[in-house]
């Protein structure tokens, strides 16, 4: 088992993205990570098995924040596998107020940790970093990864790209970022114009346009692979998505290595392995 395990290295799998769910595993040799439980239980373990890998190996589920597509999976998975749930004491209170049944009782998770933004904790033998994410949440969070060597971030739902972000993605081997919508296709869309306003606002989600300028001037050009997450599927297009990235990333011909890869809704990408 100890050999078997030895051989599997760092990985991570983006299992679904977008706005009507997100999850994502980060893994390395001993300890695999859930990070966000934004599908069903059911979901979660059938695209799990599908891609050959065990639901119950899970070691954690890690929270970015409270929003639905978030967390809509968390108290029947965390119940079903009796593994800890990491999140902010914010995004708790606020996720377990929602959560209130008839009685106004608050969902018990039986093994739950909180963290910190800002503040690095290690599961098993990945080091996790919280960073503060610019986003109409109570307290919500990207996450930095770091085992065996290899660096993860995974930063979407956020307005735009702060100093503090960019710090966090410096110096990435993965890097699965937002690039939620099109400026125009936004503009000219079916949403009405109180979601137009959050979607594109500083605390909503980030464009294509801001994700191709950090990539043609704030990226440090580190990344084997980009990710591309949490496309809208009302205002963006993964061709349109990935041509903005393409591009600026072309700009900069010193940049080696970036292959893009675009994280679906409906099903998960292809794991990326070390
Ligand atoms: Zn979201
Ligand atoms: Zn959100």
């Amino acid at each position: 088992m100890r050999e078997y395990a030895a051989r599997m290295g760092v990985s991570v799998e983006v299992l679904a993205s977008g706005s009507r769910g997100n999850s994502t595993i980060v893994q390395s040799s001993t300890t695999r990570l859930l990070v966000d439980a934004g599908i069903s239980c059911r979901e979660t373990f059938k695209r799990m098995k599908a891609a050959g890998s065990d639901p119950h190996s899970l070691s954690a589920i890690l929270i970015t924040h409270e929003h639905t597509d978030h967390v809509s999976g968390l108290l029947v998975l965390a119940r079903k596998l009796k593994i800890p749930v990491f999140m902010t004491g914010a995004t708790h209170q606020a996720w377990a107020r929602a959560m209130r049944d008839a009685d106004g009782e608050r969902p018990q998770l039986d093994r739950l940790e909180f963290f910190s933004s800002g503040r690095g904790f290690r599961i098993g033998d990945i080091e996790v970093t919280p960073f503060t994410i610019p986003h109409d949440a109570v307290d919500p969070v990207g996450f930095t990864f770091r085992a065996e060597g290899i660096k993860i971030a995974i930063a979407t739902d956020l307005g735009r790209l702060l100093a503090n972000v960019k710090d966090n993605l410096r110096a990435c081997d993965v890097l699965v970022i937002e690039s939620n919508h099109d400026l125009e296709m936004l503009r000219n869309g079916p949403y009405p114009w109180s979601v137009k306003q959050r979607v594109g606002s500083p605390t909503g989600h980030l464009s294509n346009e801001k994700l191709a300028e950090f990539f043609a001037t704030g990226y440090d050009g580190n990344a084997s692979y980009i990710v591309l997450a949490h496309l809208s599927e009302q205002n963006n297009h993964p061709e349109r998505a990935l041509r903005e990235a393409e591009k600026a990333l072309s700009g900069r011909r010193t940049l080696w290595g970036n292959r893009v890869l675009l994280a679906a809704q409906t099903e998960p990408l292809q794991p990326i392995r070390f």
